[in-house]
């Protein structure tokens, strides 16, 4: 029997590792497992490249409760450990055999494996008193039996056991005693390993799905699949609008299926929020910083071993691997749209009133979606079912909409009911009104005055013969000298100064009250008629 000293750099790790370092005790069960599909995986690679010999058999891992002996037991039928390997391996934290398998084998089936991932191993101690490894290599040598109390102790020894692989046993301490609970497990294994790639048995039931849609070729895929791999990951939701299978291998990796819901009322806060996933271990649903924030609106997944999975949310946000991803996931949304916009635009149409929210959003917080949703952003007539861009509007308009300025004045209804009569007013007389009327309308309107130059929004029930010049603008009356500097005077008396540096020249209905959205303006627009005479 060998002993000695677990290798770390600190006195004692363990106070460390039970107390601070996670501060959801479930994540031992990721870890655990994690390494029994790593060793798996690492077995199915080895075997594929003929350094293991035989049948491999069956390949599945299973987690068992013993209540009487207080014991959660992780079993695999992977790689094993020699006694070499387990002082390598295990006895000195902070050496990932992951790593060194990875180097070992690069371009073998590389991305199979998980490894590092949080402490790994060691976060056992969180929720045991002692922790026991039983392991027979797949290469010809005895098996082990390794344990430790959590101490910096651990005894290693010959053992017997019948095939290979490995069990970890863990002796569940007594504050975390709902580890031998079947449901808790159930509902950490569902949460973690839903999607891991190897089978995984609970209680004789599969718990998992090893071949999730995302980790599919997209050829191989219908909409069915789709469809049901969305109903898999939210049950009780109506249908997808539709969905993006995501694939890069360069610069990144990066898997995963975003699905656009279905939204019926305006904002509708998601709870089923998009699931970041590393090499099919689930890893967290706060994906904040890792994808824009208009698309949290999306759902569905996002598989990318490429996401530092360890550091601050802060860090994160500065990561050049997640700004990669960041961007790479807004094009893909906006060639998504684009496309079917141009190959379908009715369905496109018909489906706006839940992608204007998301359309509208990233408009406004990404310049870079900004630019090519240009091309489908799409305004609804107030009183017909028609759609125009903003270059159809542009056209569409059979009175030129310009304001003062030469900016394109855009004419909408919030409320198209209410408002009616001053939308039939405008409409007879050739303008366009659509309506915005969503809970993002107001500020969309506000933001895309700022961004788009040469774009002016008013409101159909404000006086809008005042904001447009239309044609008649050329016959507009000119000021006589005297009739300008009386109209100065009569403005400059006013303290509350209404921005009148503006030249006042020709005075017609249209072209004047471009400064006038204060009542007191058309007050002084009355007074002035007295000076002027009749306009
Ligand atoms: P990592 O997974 O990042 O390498 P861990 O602390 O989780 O770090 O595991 C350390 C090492 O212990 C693994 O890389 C592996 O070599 C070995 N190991 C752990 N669990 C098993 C297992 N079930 N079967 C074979 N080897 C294992
Ligand atoms: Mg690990």
């Amino acid at each position: 029997m060998q002993k000695g000293n677990i290798r770390v750099q600190t006195e004692n790790i363990f106070p460390i590792i039970k107390k601070f370092l996670y501060s959801e005790h479930d994540i031992f069960l990721r870890e655990l497992i994690s390494n029994a599909v790593d060793a798996t995986q690492k077995l199915k690679t080895l075997s594929s490249i003929g350094e293991a010999k035989g049948e491999l058999g069956d390949l599945s891992v299973t987690v068992a409760i013993d209540k009487d002996a207080k014991t959660l037991t992780i079993s695999d039928k992977g790689v094993g450990m020699t006694a070499e390997e387990v002082d390598k391996y295990i006895n000195q934290v902070a050496f990932s055999g992951a790593e060194e398998f990875l180097n070992k084998y690069k371009g073998q089936n590389e991305n199979n494996i998980i490894g590092h991932f949080g402490l790994g191993f060691y976060s056992s101690f969180m929720v045991s008193d002692k922790v026991e490894i039983l392991t027979k290599s797949f290469k010809e040598a005895p098996a082990v039996r390794w344990d430790c109390d959590g101490s910096p102790e651990y005894q290693l020894e010959e053992a017997a056991k019948e095939g290979r692989g490995t069990d970890i046993i863990l002796h569940i301490n007594e504050e975390s005693q709902e580890f031998l609970e079947a449901d808790r497990i159930k509902t950490v294994l569902k949460r973690f390993c839903r999607f891991l790639p190897v089978p995984i048995f609970f209680e004789g039931e599969q718990i998992n799905n090893p071949v999730p849609a995302w980790t599919r070729k997209p050829s191989e895929l219908t909409t069915e699949d789709y469809q049901s791999f969305y109903k898999e990951l939210y049950p009780f939701n109506e249908p997808p609008l539709f969905w993006i299978h995501l694939n890069v291998d360069y610069p990144f990796n990066l898997t995963g299926i975003l699905y656009f819901p279905k939204i019926k009322q305006s904002y509708e806060i998601q709870k089923d929020k998009i699931q970041l996933y590393s090499n099919q271990v689930f890893v967290t649903d706060e994906v904040k910083d890792i994808v824009p924030e208009f698309l949290m609106l999306l759902q569905g997944v996002i598989d990318s071993p490429d996401i530092p999975l360890n550091v601050s949310r802060s860090y994160l946000q500065g990561d050049p691997n997640v700004k990669k991803i960041n961007n790479h996931i807004t094009k893909k949304v906006a060639d998504k749209l684009e496309e079917i916009f141009k190959t379908d635009r009715a369905e496109f149409e018909s489906k706006w009133e839940s992608l204007g929210l998301f359309v509208k959003y990233g408009m406004m917080t990404d310049d870079k979606f900004l630019e090519k949703a240009e091309k489908f952003h799409i305004m609804q007539d107030a009183r017909e079912s028609k759609f125009y861009t903003l270059e159809e509007y542009k056209t569409a308009a059979a009175t030129l909409q310009k304001n003062k300025d030469g900016k394109l004045v855009i004419l909408y209804a919030t409320d198209p009911v209410q408002q009616d009569a001053y939308i039939k007013a405008a409409t007879d007389k050739g303008y366009l009104v659509v309506k915005l009327e969503t809970i993002v309308d107001a500020a969309f309107i506000n933001q895309m005055e700022m961004k788009w130059s040469d774009v002016q929004f008013t409101r159909v029930d404000a006086d809008i013969t005042d904001n447009l010049i239309d044609k008649q603008e050329d016959s507009s009356t000119v000021l006589s000298k005297e009739q300008e500097e009386r109209l100065k005077k009569l403005f400059e008396q006013q303290p509350s100064g209404l921005h009148l540096t503006v030249e006042v020249k020709g005075l017609s209905p249209e072209t004047a009250p471009v400064l006038a959205t204060r009542p007191e303006f058309m007050r002084r627009m009355k007074d002035m008629s007295a000076i002027s005479g009749p306009m």
